[in-house]
């Protein structure tokens, strides 16, 4: 059995203005993260202020396509009536090499439950929203 996760069909919400940036670069089908001009270290949700040194000074640098899976659950009961038709589907927390303390949240497609782990290696997925939006998700690498 593979393991559901969230449609793309999905409404999208409408992104605050920190979360434009880091959808415009999706779009052009790549993953990146804002990160302090700084002091480097990457950050996200993108926020105005660096956390780390307070920095305003902002650049945006692209995240490895392959990540790690840092954390995992399985959803089974509805939070919202939307997603009743999608459980009990997954969501993943990914991180990647050289950005420390920066997760995403994300789903992972074509897995089946028992191959969900944590430290698993998992590779960028570009699929489409509702409206064409790209949301980057993640498949299993197929190396480990
Ligand atoms: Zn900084």
């Amino acid at each position: 059995m593979m393991l559901p996760y969230l449609p793309a069909t999905l409404p999208f919400p409408t992104p605050s203005l920190d979360l434009v940036e880091f959808w415009r670069h999706c779009a052009g089908r790549r993953l990146k993260f804002q990160a302090c001009a700084e002091c480097s270290v990457a950050r996200h949700p993108p926020t105005p202020l660096c956390p780390h040194c307070h920095s305003k000074l902002i650049t945006w640098i692209e995240a490895p396509s392959i990540g790690r899976i840092f954390s995992y659950t399985i959803v089974y009961n509805a939070s919202h009536e939307t997603v009743g038709p999608y459980l009990p589907y997954n969501v993943v927390l990914v991180e990647f090499e050289g950005m420390d303390n920066l997760r995403l949240v994300s789903n992972v497609i074509d897995a089946a439950p028992h191959e969900l782990a944590i430290g698993r290696e998992v590779v960028l997925a570009w699929e489409e929203g509702p409206e064409g939006q790209l949301l980057p998700r993640f498949k299993l690498h197929q190396g480990d």
